[in-house]
């Protein structure tokens, strides 16, 4: 992993930047001198995050949108088209766990919004900016994912199953792209302090957690344009790339 990330001048999408580890990692991105765009629907913590970036001097562009708007996800790739000309960094990082609960118990509505925001707006989002990051000089995802891909946990089987998806087209966009400047790699946060660990854990002390700023300093080298890894999944309570994929 690259030791300093100097991000001046590189353009940086990040998705659920309104709270938790998307929140710091757009504010981390900003502060090693990216322009953030910063998409989520809760407009006061996109308001609160640009007010954080401007004190640190830097730059954000908001983005109110419901990733459930997937004519949405275009316009924004056509709007980063016509004003930038590509995108240098994406973080794909919004997504929602659903319901914690056997499989059989699961409703149809439930499953299908967790499939729709974990998985298809990620999809949506990969079409929609991939030639914007071919045209970048280093163009760098970021997919976060969970140790729930690969863990049997019961009751998650929904939230487990969208990330499982989410890693899978990480992986095939990485092995597509794997000529070429982009970087494409999936991340394992671990736990972290945020309102959906609490969502899925209420018994649990949140302090006994990391914050979600450490967890996102963690994963900015991944962001760095001299990255060379692709195609990984980066964990981040282990700070090393993991290799999941099984042999050819
Ligand atoms: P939070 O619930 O704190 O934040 C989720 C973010 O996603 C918010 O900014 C939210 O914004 C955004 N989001 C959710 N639904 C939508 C939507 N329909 N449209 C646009 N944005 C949306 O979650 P975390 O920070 O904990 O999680 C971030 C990522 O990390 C997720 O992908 C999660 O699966 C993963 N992860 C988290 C772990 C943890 O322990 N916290 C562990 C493993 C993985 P808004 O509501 O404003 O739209």
């Amino acid at each position: 992993m690259p030791s300093s990330t100097d991000l001046a001048g590189r353009l940086a999408l990040v998705t659920g930047a309104s709270r938790g580890i998307g929140y710091f990692l757009a504010k981390e991105l900003a502060a090693a001198g990216a322009h953030v765009i910063a998409v989520a629907r809760t407009v006061g913590g996109l308001e609160e995050l640009d007010d954080e970036i401007k004190a640190l001097g830097g730059e954000a562009t908001l983005v109110p949108l419901d990733l459930t708007d997937m004519a949405g996800i275009d316009r924004m790739g056509g709007a980063i088209h016509e004003r930038w000309g590509k995108l240098d960094i994406l973080v794909a990082n919004a997504g929602i766990l659903g319901v914690i609960s056997p499989i059989g118990h699961v409703e149809a509505k439930t499953f299908e919004k967790v499939m729709a925001i974990n998985v298809t707006a990620t999809w949506r989002l990969i079409r929609s900016v991939d030639p914007l990051l071919r045209a970048s000089d280093a163009g760098r995802a970021i997919i976060m994912s969970s140790g729930a891909a690969h863990s049997a946990r019961a009751f998650w089987g929904p939230y487990a199953a969208s990330k499982a998806a989410v890693e899978a087209l990480a992986r095939s966009w990485a092995d597509e792209t794997k000529n070429m400047a982009l970087r494409v790699n999936a991340v394992n946060p671990g736990a972290t302090r945020t309102a959906m660990r609490a969502q899925a854990m209420p018994g649990e002390d949140p302090e006994t957690l990391p914050h979600p700023s450490e967890v996102a300093a963690r994963i900015v080298p991944l962001a760095s344009p001299a990255l060379k890894e692709t195609g990984l999944i980066f964990d981040v309570r282990e700070n090393r790339f993991m290799q999941y994929r099984m042999p050819e």
